[in-house]
């Protein structure tokens, strides 16, 4: 009893223990868009886009994380679908391909935590190791600081699943540049709204988070992404600038694609898909605030009060999530910082605590003390 006592309470401090470490954050106000002009993503730029999946998983770690298959047989399933490039992301793990049937990024998923708080990293060859198996909000920044240290473009997948980033967590962590609306298991537009909302610019990404080469696992949801060439810098480069959008659909069928979006000086936001689809016109907290059903040409006038505009097209078949289009002039992007005094009074208190701890063991004897007791028995 008193053994299964001492093994919880290790296991308990093995778990913890490492926020010890952890600086405290202060985490900036919401700060929502503000300026008197409006930042397009998609400005001056004209179909066509690249179909690109960033989140897939295949055999890793000895078969210990869940990919049925080899990263070729992957690759090759990505290449034979038609998508112009992929990025296989193991966990903690960047996968090089020796001669790649399609472009490659090259990327890996971070998290080993209790919560699903999982990142996606691309354009890095060398994966983050560490991870905090329980978190809190601020070993959650820590670690984006640290990712965002390590280079490449990081992003929050799955936020919604297991609640790995909620709506608070978003609107409070700085430094992500990704947010993945939509994948297989999760879909998190409330949580993206959270973060616009308060400020806190991401951009879209949707990925199959695919586990295996099966024909259902491909082509949930991908990326068109409007970039110069399938080369991973044209992609990085067109991703962390937003000129891309998400779709979630089927075996990666498409019924309609955007050809554009502008804004012109009045502010008049101007859709053009090549097909027929119904548009839906969202502002701050995703509110729909317009509706245009079977249009191939959207226009829409952002009301005073909005500080974003996002379009999602609809078809029978696929769900497409623009990103937003977004005031400036006199909004900057927040930056979460270490408070020191914070800090160093929480280093302060687990020293304490870990003092007190070691005063409160049960001592056991010394050796020589047994031995003299014995010998005087
Ligand atoms: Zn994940």
């Amino acid at each position: 009893m008193r053994r299964t006592a001492l093994r919880l309470g290790l296991l308990v401090l093995v778990l913890v223990a490492p926020l010890a470490a952890v600086p405290s954050y202060d985490f900036p106000e919401r700060r929502p868009f503000a300026g008197d002009r409006w930042e397009n993503p998609y400005a001056g730029w004209r179909a066509p886009f690249l179909k690109v999946n960033l989140h897939a998983h295949s055999r890793a770690w000895g078969g210990l994380t869940a990919g049925g298959s080899s990263a070729a047989e992957l690759a090759q399933a990505y290449a034979d679908r038609g998508f112009s490039a992929l990025a296989i992301s193991n966990y903690h793990q960047v996968t090089h391909l020796e001669a790649p049937p399609l472009p490659m990024i090259r990327g890996y998923e971070h998290g080993l935590n209790w919560s699903k708080s999982h990142r996606l990293v691309l354009g890095t060859d060398e994966a983050v190791g560490f991870d905090f198996p329980i978190s809190t909000r601020s070993s959650r920044q820590w670690v984006l600081d640290v990712l965002r240290a390590s280079g490449g473009l990081v992003g929050l997948n799955h936020p919604s699943l297991r609640a790995g980033h909620d709506c608070r967590d978003v609107e409070a962590l700085t430094g992500f540049q990704l947010f993945e609306v939509h994948n297989a298991y999760a879909t998190s537009l409330f949580e993206w709204d959270c973060a616009l909302s308060a400020g806190r610019l991401a951009w879209a990404v949707g990925n199959d988070d695919a586990h295996a080469a099966r024909e259902e696992s491909i082509g949930v949801a991908w990326n068109m992404v409007g970039a110069e060439g399938a080369t991973e810098p044209a992609i990085l480069r067109a991703l962390g600038a937003g000129r891309s959008y998400v779709v979630r659909g089927e075996r990666g069928r498409m019924d309609v694609q955007v050809l554009g979006l502008e804004v012109d000086a009045r502010g008049v936001m101007t859709l053009e898909l090549d097909g027929p689809a119904r548009v839906e016109w969202r502002t701050d907290g995703g509110e729909v605030r317009q509706l245009d059903e079977g249009v191939q040409v959207a226009r829409f006038e952002a009301p005073r009060g909005a500080r974003y505009v996002r379009a999602v097209v609809r078809t029978p078949n696929t769900e497409m999530v623009l990103n937003p289009v977004v005031r400036a002039g006199s909004w900057s992007s927040p930056l979460a910082t270490i408070d020191w005094p914070r800090t160093v009074g929480g280093w302060a208190a687990w020293l304490l605590g870990a003092l007190a701890v070691a005063a409160l063991m049960p001592r056991r004897p010394h050796l020589s003390v047994v031995r003299a007791e014995r010998r005087a028995a």
